[in-house]
């Protein structure tokens, strides 16, 4: 019997303010962490306006919390900013974890150490599971850092640069979620920007 599971929609405020976009231009899912603590941390986040012009923010699509539960902020027929340059074809899906959290850019706290609960991995390779029938042409899985492999300057050292985006980071288990679902990793030679 399939497992048992339900998405709580809880809507951005600016989530109609976001363009539309049919559901077959969608063929990579990125996977994200928060790099906040929790769920109300990562919210407070994706509700504040960063682009002035669309009165819009950053956010994922979909955020799982460390114990597994799911919501939905913003509908896959919305094109959410979650991944410069690939926000039209992807879905962002979040997890609740620490990341560098609170000093993403210090050149001394680069090291991700936060563990992926067992239930937040069962929750999002059910949720990939209900996706792909429901997004006909998903068909590719990335990393964030896979995609975005900007440095910027260390906030402790000027001098020193550090990764702008690093998650889900190397606690993320690839070979276990990569075998429990169909998608297939992004390609390599699409990394170069
Ligand atoms: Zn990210």
């Amino acid at each position: 019997m399939p497992e048992e599971r339900n998405i709580k929609h809880l809507p951005l405020s600016y989530e109609g303010r976001l363009t539309r976009r049919s559901l077959n231009k969608i063929d990579l899912v990125v996977i994200h962490c928060t790099e906040l603590p929790d769920l109300e941390a990562a919210r407070e986040y994706g509700e504040h306006i960063h682009h002035t012009t669309t009165r819009t923010g950053n956010s994922g699509h979909y955020y799982i919390d460390r114990n597994g539960s799911i919501e939905s902020w913003v509908d896959p027929q919305r094109i959410a900013h979650h991944t410069r340059g690939y926000n039209e074809r992807s879905i962002g899906i979040e997890l609740v974890n620490n990341g560098r959290w609170p000093d993403w850019f210090r050149s001394d706290k680069q090291v991700l150490t936060d563990p992926y609960p067992p239930e937040q991995l069962a929750a999002l390779v059910w949720l990939l599971g209900e996706l792909r029938p429901r997004l006909g042409n998903l068909h590719w899985i990335a990393g964030h850092e896979q995609l975005d492999k900007e440095k910027v300057s260390a906030s402790n050292a000027s001098s020193r640069l550090v990764f702008r985006k690093r998650d889900p980071g190397p606690m993320f288990p690839w070979q276990q979620v990569l075998s429990s679902v169909t998608l297939v990793p992004f390609p390599e030679q699409a990394e170069a920007q």
